[in-house]
C-alpha cells in the first residue's frame, strides 16, 4: 500500500491508518479531490442531503482568558465589550424560531458576570418558550458541578474545542493559567454528564505541525464527540499572533473530509472561519462532508464586536435573517436546509 488513494480507501472503510500515512493525507494538497466525493457519499449514507442550521447567539464578548490567538482575549484593550440581557437573548431565540431554527447555540467568552444561576435561567427560559428546540452551550471551562447544573436545567449540547491535543503546542497557544489537561477534564465531564459534546481545533494555528493534527484526530477518536468543529486559524490585529499567517483553506476543507470519513456519524459544521477565508467556504465545506451551518442570530448592533479574528463575517449568508439566501445557496449545490433539532445519529 503506497498510494494516496489506497490510504483514503482505508479511511472510507472506517479502518485505521497508521500515523505516518494519516499524516500524508492530512498534508497532501492532492488529496482534496479524492477525499471530497467519498466524504460526501459517507455523509449522505448517514444524513442524506440534509443541512442542519443552528442559530448562534454570541451573548458576551467579555473573557477572563488570554488565549494568544483570540480577538476577545482579556488583554485586548481595543475590544469594545458587550453583554446581552436575558430578554435580548430570548428575543433572539423568538426571532430565530420564526425563521425555522430549532437549535440555539449560546456562545461567549468566559464571562463570570454570568453566574451558574444566570446560565441555568437562560437555558430554562429558552426551553420554556421553545420546548421543541435544543440548547447548546459554549461558554468555556467550568467545574463539573456547573456543567451538571446547566444540563439539569435542560441544556442538550456543549461545544468546547480542545484546540490542540499536544501539550507543548497547547502551551504555545495559551498562557500558563490554561492547560490541556483541564480542557480534556472538561470534555470528559461533559460526556459523562450526558451532553452531546462537540470538540475540535483550528487548522494552521501558529507552530502547528502535521503531527499535531494527527494527534488532534487521535484525541477525537478517543473522545468520540458528537460534533466536531474546525476552521482555519485567522489572525487578529490586536493579539500576540497578529503577524502569524492564516491557516490554509484547502487544508481545512481536506480535514472536513477526513473527519467525515473517520467519524461518519458526526455533526460537522461548515464554520464561520471557513466562510470568512473564502466566499464559497461554507458551500465547499458542505460539499466536502460537513452537514451543519451556524448562522449568526445575535442582535445586529453587537455582531461586529464578537471579533475572534479579523474580518469575521456576520452579515449576508452568515446572518440568520438571510436564511432564505442560505437555503437557495444550499439548494444550488444539491442540499436542503431543514428545520429540525438535528440531533446526532449514532
Ligand atoms: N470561550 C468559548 C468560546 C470560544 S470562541 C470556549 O472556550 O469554548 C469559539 C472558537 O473560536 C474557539 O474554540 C477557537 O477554536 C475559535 N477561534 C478563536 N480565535 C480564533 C482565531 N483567531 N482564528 C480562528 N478561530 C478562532
Amino acid at each position: 500500500m503506497k498510494e494516496l488513494s489506497d490510504y483514503i480507501k482505508v479511511l472510507q472503510e472506517n479502518s485505521d491508518l497508521p500515523d505516518k500515512e494519516l499524516g500524508l493525507v492530512v498534508a497532501s494538497e492532492e488529496a482534496n479531490v479524492l477525499l471530497a466525493p467519498r466524504a460526501d457519499s459517507v455523509r449522505q449514507e448517514h444524513y442524506g442531503k440534509d443541512v442542519y442550521v443552528r442559530g448562534l447567539i454570541e451573548f458576551t464578548n467579555y473573557c477572563r482568558n488570554n488565549c494568544y490567538y483570540c480577538g476577545i482575549r482579556a488583554g485586548n484593550t481595543q475590544a469594545l465589550r458587550y453583554r446581552l440581557t436575558q430578554e435580548e437573548i430570548l428575543s433572539c431565540c423568538a426571532e430565530g424560531y420564526d425563521l425555522g431554527f430549532r437549535t440555539f447555540v449560546l456562545q461567549g467568552g468566559e464571562d463570570l458576570h454570568f453566574s451558574d444561576k444566570d446560565i441555568c435561567s437562560l437555558v430554562t427560559g429558552i426551553k420554556e418558550k421553545h420546548p421543541d428546540c435544543a440548547v447548546t452551550l459554549s461558554v468555556g471551562e467550568k467545574e463539573r458541578a456547573s456543567y451538571k447544573a446547566y444540563f439539569d436545567a435542560g441544556a442538550d449540547r456543549y461545544l468546547l474545542r480542545h484546540e490542540t491535543a499536544c501539550d507543548t503546542h497547547y502551551r504555545m497557544l495559551h498562557p500558563e493559567s490554561l492547560s490541556l489537561a483541564n480542557r480534556k477534564r472538561c470534555l470528559w465531564d461533559l460526556k459523562e454528564i450526558g451532553y452531546q459534546v462537540g470538540s475540535g481545533f483550528m487548522v494552521g494555528s501558529p507552530y502547528q505541525s502535521t503531527e499535531n493534527l494527527v494527534a488532534d484526530l487521535r484525541f477525537l477518536q478517543e473522545l468520540e464527540p458528537d460534533m466536531i468543529g474546525i476552521g482555519p486559524f485567522l489572525s487578529h490585529k490586536d493579539t500576540p499572533f497578529k503577524n502569524q499567517a492564516n491557516g490554509s483553506f484547502t487544508q481545512s476543507i481536506r480535514l472536513v473530509s477526513i473527519l467525515r470519513l473517520m467519524f461518519p456519524y458526526a455533526l460537522i459544521p461548515a464554520t464561520t472561519a471557513l466562510g470568512t477565508i473564502h466566499p464559497q467556504g461554507r458551500e465547499m465545506g458542505i460539499k466536502a462532508g460537513a452537514n451543519v451551518v451556524m448562522p449568526n442570530l445575535s442582535p445586529l448592533r453587537v455582531r461586529k464586536l464578537y471579533q475572534l479574528y479579523d474580518n469575521k463575517i456576520s452579515t449576508g449568508e452568515e446572518s440568520a435573517q438571510c436564511i432564505a439566501d442560505l437555503k437557495k445557496r444550499m439548494e444550488g449545490i444539491g442540499y436542503k436546509v431543514v428545520s429540525a433539532r438535528g440531533d446526532v445519529k449514532r
